[in-house]
């Protein structure tokens, strides 16, 4: 049996439970890696996923602590998809991404993990990505660290406004 040592997650692993919202205490800093906000403006938030399924792993978060879609405001829900597109353009030029998935859960029954705080996934795929271990050990390989990718994201979103 292979062994894949993936230190920088053991401090999420132990890291205690958040109390509140951790899309709402994210807002109350400036991006950094701390708080993994790549970009933020009046509307949302732009963040890498904590637990991410490949590198690159980005929410689209609206400041409003709501549910679903009906919650937000209509200037809400537009900055939401002009910042979809900026990550995907992001995703194409920075990490070459052949593909982009997008997705939101609304609730709990259709796989949200924070149930609260309604957010976007969005992530890039790449032809042949689908990693065996995954499938037959649930085990994620994810070749770029959390900081590295950070780093080149927060250099992409730099001087844009959405
Ligand atoms: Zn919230």
């Amino acid at each position: 049996m292979e062994i894949v040592y993936t230190p920088w997650r053991l401090p999420y692993v132990q890291a205690k439970p958040t109390d509140g919202c951790v899309f709402c205490a994210a807002q109350k800093a400036p991006p950094s890696f701390e708080n993994l906000v790549v970009y933020s403006d009046e509307n949302l938030l732009i963040m890498l996923n904590r637990f991410p399924y490949t590198n690159g792993h980005m929410l689209v978060v609206p400041r409003p602590h709501v549910s679903s879609l009906t919650g937000l405001e209509e200037s809400h829900r537009c900055a939401s998809v002009r910042a979809l597109t900026l990550c995907e353009v992001l995703l194409r030029d920075l990490f070459r991404a052949h593909g982009v998935n997008v997705g939101l859960n609304l609730g709990q029954a259709a796989g949200a993990g924070i149930i609260d705080h309604l957010h976007w996934h969005i992530l890039p795929r790449w032809i042949g990505d689908t990693n065996f271990c995954t499938v037959v050990s649930e085990l994620r390989v994810i070749p770029e660290d959390l900081k590295a990718t950070y780093d080149r994201l927060a250099g992409g979103f730099a001087g844009k406004t959405i």
